[in-house]
């Protein structure tokens, strides 16, 4: 062992290598400290019985680790799997105009909280405001960091120490193990169960109603659907009964949908307007699901319950940077026009026509000579928004026996990246999460892969 060790190169003779003294993309500093975790840990291996690797093997692990740095960090990748809202790919991308006042606002400096009129300090919040009650009906709007943190600020804000009712129906999972009651549970509040999980009833809310109860929590149960012997209190009752104890009623919408989806063949999904116009205080969305725009939190409802909101402590840990507010800006204005479907990508991919995404899929699979066909299939709208609910695509499909998975892993170590399906041994590619300018890039990786490894 000893010898091993002693057969370690030094830092200086690994750092004075030509291929470690001139490695692109990092440091030299960089380099040294890489070589040191490199040396460190190749003697904790030797102590553990392992042999010296080779100087040489050694130079090449250093090169990986700095090459490894140098790139890593998200990148772009092209979403053929027909999942609009790919909460794994991002959820949404934005629209131009929101990604270029995103450029702006993050290069240059802004009248983020600065009143150009008078010269005094501005809110952030008064850049959206406006087009927050605009577009939802409701007295004001504001916007922090993401949804959840949204309804964690508004209950910590108004029911810490107190309680809140919400039907056991919709204690959903939102994702990544997160759950909506360990959420709220994280402001103070003492969340009541009511109901079962397939069926509430208005008396159970009202049962529950104690002098500690602030509010009634409606939650949207955005990412399942509950079929047969259920029954749900409509949001209009549950505000009659808040408004006859003068409680409060909240409703978390997940989405933030804005038009009517039943338009595009998609299923019913609750609109912020109807939310607000039913009555509700206050009512919370997100901003990158099929709002269309940055991550972010929504917030719309009453003034009086927003201004106690906005001054409480949390507010400032969970507050939206000034680049996605730019972004959010930008997304809203879309509504104001009325250009929403052909300006945001979300919903120019829900109101493509499906004969687009054939004539697009068949010019790919005609490149493809035979090893690909055109099949019915499709599209979910995916980031936890309308389950049950799909549009008619047309795929592209590759029949490729054993070999599905090993094409699409060389699809996702294409440089851009491309995901796509993978079903009972077939490569299926939906153009619908696709924006038509990549089509072309998708083509030619697809024949690459095909190419590789079929024939
Ligand atoms: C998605 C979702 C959330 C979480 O939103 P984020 O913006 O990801 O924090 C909360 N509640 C519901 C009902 C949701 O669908």
């Amino acid at each position: 062992m000893t010898s091993s060790l002693r057969s370690l190169p030094s830092i200086d003779k690994l750092t004075s290598d030509p291929r470690i003294s001139t490695l692109p993309g990092v440091s030299h500093s960089t380099t040294v400290s890489l070589a040191q975790q490199c040396l460190e840990k190749i003697r904790a291996d030797i102590s553990k019985g392992q042999d010296c690797p080779t100087f040489d093997d050694i130079v090449s692990e250093i090169q990986a680790q700095a090459q490894y740095l140098g790139r890593v960090g998200p990148a772009p990748v092209l979403n053929a799997t027909g999942i609009i809202l790919h909460t794994n790919l991002g959820r949404t991308p934005v629209s131009r105009e929101a990604a270029s006042a995103m450029l702006l606002a993050a290069t240059e400096a802004t009248n983020l909280e600065f009143e150009l009129d008078t010269g005094h300090r501005g809110s952030r919040q008064f850049h959206i405001q406006p087009l927050l009650c605009q577009i939802s009906g409701a007295e004001t709007g504001m916007a922090v960091n993401n949804n959840a943190s949204g309804v964690l600020l508004a209950l910590a804000a108004l029911a810490r120490g107190k309680e809140v009712i919400i039907s056991r129906g919709e204690l959903v999972e939102i994702g990544g193990g997160f759950r909506i009651p360990d959420i709220i549970k994280q402001s103070r509040a003492k969340l009541v169960e009511v109901g079962t999980t397939n069926r509430t009833y208005l008396s159970d809310y009202e049962q529950a109603i104690t002098p500690k109860t602030v509010a009634l929590l409606k939650v949207h149960s955005s990412n399942f659907d509950m079929v047969g012997f259920t029954h749900e209190v409509s949001l209009n009752d549950m505000v009659h009964l808040s408004q006859q104890h003068s409680l409060l009623t909240f409703h978390d919408l997940g989405s933030g949908c804005l038009l009517d989806t039943t338009k595009f063949g998609l299923a019913y999904e609750p609109l912020v307007q109807e939310s607000i116009s039913s009555g509700v205080d206050l009512a919370f969305f997100s901003g990158d699901k099929l709002l269309g725009g940055p991550q972010a939190g929504i917030i719309v409802g009453r003034k009086s319950l927003m201004d106690r909101i906005a001054k409480y402590p949390l507010a400032r840990s969970v507050r939206i940077d000034k680049i996605r507010l730019a972004g959010l800006a930008a997304t809203l204005q879309h509504y104001i026009k009325g250009e929403v479907t052909d300006r945001i990508p979300v919903w120019q991919m829900i109101a493509t026509p499906v004969k687009d995404i054939e004539r697009r899929a068949s010019r790919i699979a005609e490149s493809l000579k035979g090893s690909a066909e055109i099949m019915d299939g499709e599209s979910m709208v995916g980031g936890g928004s309308l389950p049950m609910s799909t549009l008619p695509t047309k795929l592209i499909a590759i029949p490729a026996k054993g070999k599905a998975a090993k094409i699409a892993q060389e699809l996702r170590e294409h440089y851009p990246p491309v995901v796509v399906r993978v079903n009972k041994g077939m490569v299926l590619l939906d153009l619908r999460s696709i924006a038509p300018a990549n089509d072309d890039t998708i083509g030619k990786a697809v024949i690459q892969a095909v190419a590789k490894h079929i024939k």
